[in-house]
């Protein structure tokens, strides 16, 4: 298992990593695919199974454990699992794609662990715990105890910063997705 680069972009929820993601994969040239993740957690809004997450039960998810069947994986909050498939990754490069991947810090790191060259790590930065409570609580998918789970989260996460390739600060959206546009777009072309 060894192909095209790696694109990690991890941050606190609400940090605007989502958006980030999905604009850098409107840009044909830069070839990117997204890794479908697997969790536990239940479907939200829109989501589609097999699009926005492979969406299972946690015995499911269990048994992929089990079976070494992840590249990382995590219980991100309690009993709701999400990982990395190994054969999502496999599927991706054989259709010569660069992966990129919406994922937490402690997945992220565990990835560029295992592809040091391959992976560009980047930690998308929120103004402050204040904003992205007020950014959480406008997307409004959640209840105010999960929000508040997430939040708190938060500030153990930003403290990973600095063992990130790089810190892109989002304060201002624009700025933000033309710095990622660049940095993405150096990498795969190294
Ligand atoms: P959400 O429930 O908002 O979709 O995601 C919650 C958190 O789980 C986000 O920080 C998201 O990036 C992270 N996440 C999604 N997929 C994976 C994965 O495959 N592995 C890990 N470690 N975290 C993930």
């Amino acid at each position: 298992m060894n192909s095209g680069k790696l694109l990690i972009f991890s941050a606190p929820s609400g940090s605007g990593k989502t958006t980030i993601v999905r604009h850098l994969l409107g840009k044909p040239e830069l070839n990117l695919a997204f890794s479908v993740s697997a969790t536990s957690r239940p479907r939200r809004g829109k989501e589609k199974q097999g699009e926005h997450y492979y969406f299972m039960s946690v015995s499911e998810f269990k048994n992929h454990i089990k079976n070494e069947d992840f590249l990382e994986w995590e219980e991100v909050y309690r009993d709701n699992f999400y990982g990395t498939l190994k054969s999502e990754v496999e599927r991706l490069w054989a259709l010569g794609k660069n992966v990129i991947f919406d994922i937490d810090v402690a997945g992220g790191l565990r990835i560029k662990k295992k592809f040091p060259t391959q992976t560009l790590a980047v930690f998308v930065k929120p103004p402050s715990i204040d904003e992205l409570k007020i950014r959480l609580k406008k997307r409004s998918t959640e209840t105010d105890d999960k929000i508040n789970m997430r939040i708190a989260k938060a500030s153990v996460e930003l403290a990973t910063a600095p063992q990130f390739d790089v810190v892109i600060k989002n304060y201002d959206l624009e700025v933000a997705l033309e710095e990622a546009e660049k940095l993405v777009g150096d990498f795969v072309n190294s």
